[in-house]
């Protein structure tokens, strides 16, 4: 069965593919025309095709180096975490940095904080970093504390702390703003990568999201160094799948793609550089985002704003000049609103000036995740493309309404009243912030419940989407939110032949076994870019 999201609905048959684009999806026998001597036959044995998902917002660099760190999550002892870190460090030349994350010494035989010493007995060439579960703390070794200059004579810094032994020495552990180190020597920054260990994490990330039935996906506010490692990928048609990218909100950056345009492959459509990334406010969770009135459960706080008014309309009206949409990340209410105020204002002046002003500019609000519901009918009314996470709203949901209280639950994560005021709606995951999976996406979309089927009938239920709706979510509304529609996001004949087979099929199986339909295999171009083990 194939589901092509198009007007038709699904249609039973086949379909055919040539040079990477779909030429044929109709009757089977009507097909069977354009067989030739040199085509290759799949059969698909009934199994439910889908186009290639998309998510209109992650981060694919972030899930590369989450990926590129050794995990330590469940480590039962400090010597586990010991020989983990020392598997990793024998694949890694020496003196570069080793990171990992996840240790968490309440799961060890007394539960005290870790000392270096083993470590560095263990990993004495490379410098270490290890991040503790909660990211609130750090453990490293001796070649990494002296790198980044750290000795038993170091003093606190405020909001910080570093752990010592009862000799007074160093113990390795960095808490909180102890972890802000800033080495003037790049090699000893933990956090610089060099450009080969970006395109190997990007490699990574990708052949993960290809064997989630992923084909295209974001990078939400890149640098240039993200940029030069995805152009060094396209180059060597090294990248799995197909990556739109944001620049990240940096003068000198967007100076210069604003003079020289976008980046926009327009023949194979692999990279796509067309979009900036605005921050209006924080998070719901660390109550940094901002809100109207203050925090229900904190009632002298309202958050906080991160860029003016002013600087994001300034932004909004020359990149649109220059042929760039711009996503304005926006949680609260209030954030939102200053993110609607900014767009409005940036692409009032922008069509004033009667440059040759994109009729359509396709600019995002990002999460949209807490709004009024009037501003809800404005973002609709100015042509505002709204790009929600639905595993946000899952993850949230046990503490969301303690954050904003009854009233404003009526336009948080409100699916239903923005795709019903704007007729679409843009789906993704901000992974590696949840996890890359768009069948936990689907899922989440059409249940509002957690995996186990909580709470019954779902949270705030009448915003679930139905299936289709969410389906088109994480294709043609995603595509539509890259300016790739044309390319890919439905199956339509001279469209990219992106496509999953599924083992199961997602849109007649009970709801919660989304999760866990098998993905059997994706296609990307016509090419098998992933195929399940074991299966044909
Ligand atoms: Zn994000």
């Amino acid at each position: 069965m194939f589901y092509p999201v198009d007007a038709f609905g699904p249609i039973e048959g086949s379909l055919a593919i040539r040079k990477g684009r779909i030429v044929y999806l109709g009757p089977e026998d009507a097909g069977k025309r354009l067989i030739g001597p040199k085509t290759k036959k799949v059969d698909l044995l009934g199994r439910a095709v889908t186009p290639g998902l998309i998510d209109a917002h992650s981060h694919l660099l972030g899930l590369g180096r989450d990926l590129s760190q050794v995990d330590l999550r469940g480590a039962a002892t400090f010597d586990e975490v010991v020989r983990r870190v020392r598997a990793a460090a024998a694949k890694t030349p020496a003196g570069l940095w080793v990171r990992g994350r996840g240790w968490d010494q309440n799961l060890w035989p007394g539960q005290a904080f870790p000392e270096h010493a083993a470590l560095t007995a263990a990993v004495p060439d490379h410098p270490v970093w290890l991040t503790r579960v909660d990211g609130h703390a750090a453990l490293l070794n001796a070649k990494a504390l002296a790198l980044v200059g750290l000795t038993d004579d170091s003093k606190d810094p405020s909001g910080g702390r570093y752990l010592r032994d009862a000799a007074g020495h160093l113990s390795g552990v960095l808490v909180d703003n102890a972890m802000d180190v800033h080495p003037s020597d790049p090699a000893a920054n933990p956090f610089a990568a060099r450009p080969e260990e970006l395109q190997a994490a990007l490699v990574a990330a990708g052949k993960e999201c290809v064997a989630l039935g992923l084909t295209t996906v974001t990078d939400m506010g890149v640098d240039a160094e993200a940029v030069a490692a995805y152009q060094a990928l396209r180059e060597r048609k090294a990248l799995p799948l197909r990556a739109a990218l944001f620049l990240t909100d940096e003068p000198a950056l967007l100076q210069s793609w604003f003079e020289r345009g976008p980046l926009l492959d327009k023949d194979e459509a692999r990279l796509t550089v067309r979009g900036v990334k605005l921050y209006a406010d924080g998070a719901l969770g660390s109550r940094g985002a901002a809100l109207i009135e203050p925090y229900a459960d904190d009632p002298g706080n309202m958050g906080l704003l991160t860029s003016s008014q002013d600087h994001m309309a300034d932004i909004v009206r020359r990149a649109v000049a220059s042929g760039f949409q711009v996503g304005i990340h926006a949680i609260g209410d209030r954030g939102n609103l200053v993110a609607l105020d900014a767009l409005e204002q940036g692409l009032a002046r922008h069509s004033s000036n009667r440059t040759q002003a994109p009729s359509d500019p396709r600019c995002r609000i990002e999460h949209a995740q807490v709004m009024r519901v009037q501003d809800i009918q404005r973002m609709a009314r100015l042509g505002i493309i709204a790009s929600m996470q639905p595993t946000h709203a899952t993850s949230d949901m046990p503490w969301a309404p303690a954050r904003v209280g009854e009233r404003r639950l009526a336009g948080a994560y409100a699916w239903r009243k923005v795709l019903n005021a704007s007729g679409r709606l843009a789906l993704g995951s901000d992974f590696p912030v949840e996890s890359p999976d768009p069948r936990l996406g689907l899922y989440a979309a059409i249940t509002r419940q957690d995996l186990k089927g909580n709470p019954p009938g779902g949270w705030l239920p009448s915003e679930k989407l139905t299936r289709v709706e969410a389906l088109r979510g994480f294709t043609i509304d995603a595509a539509r939110s890259l300016f790739l529609d044309d390319q890919v996001g439905t199956l339509t004949v001279g469209k990219r032949a992106d496509l999953v087979v599924w083992g199961r099929d997602p849109m007649s199986i009970p709801e919660i076994e989304i999760p866990q339909a098998e993905i059997d295999f994706t296609y990307v171009d016509g090419e098998r870019v992933f195929a399940r083990a074991g299966v044909r």
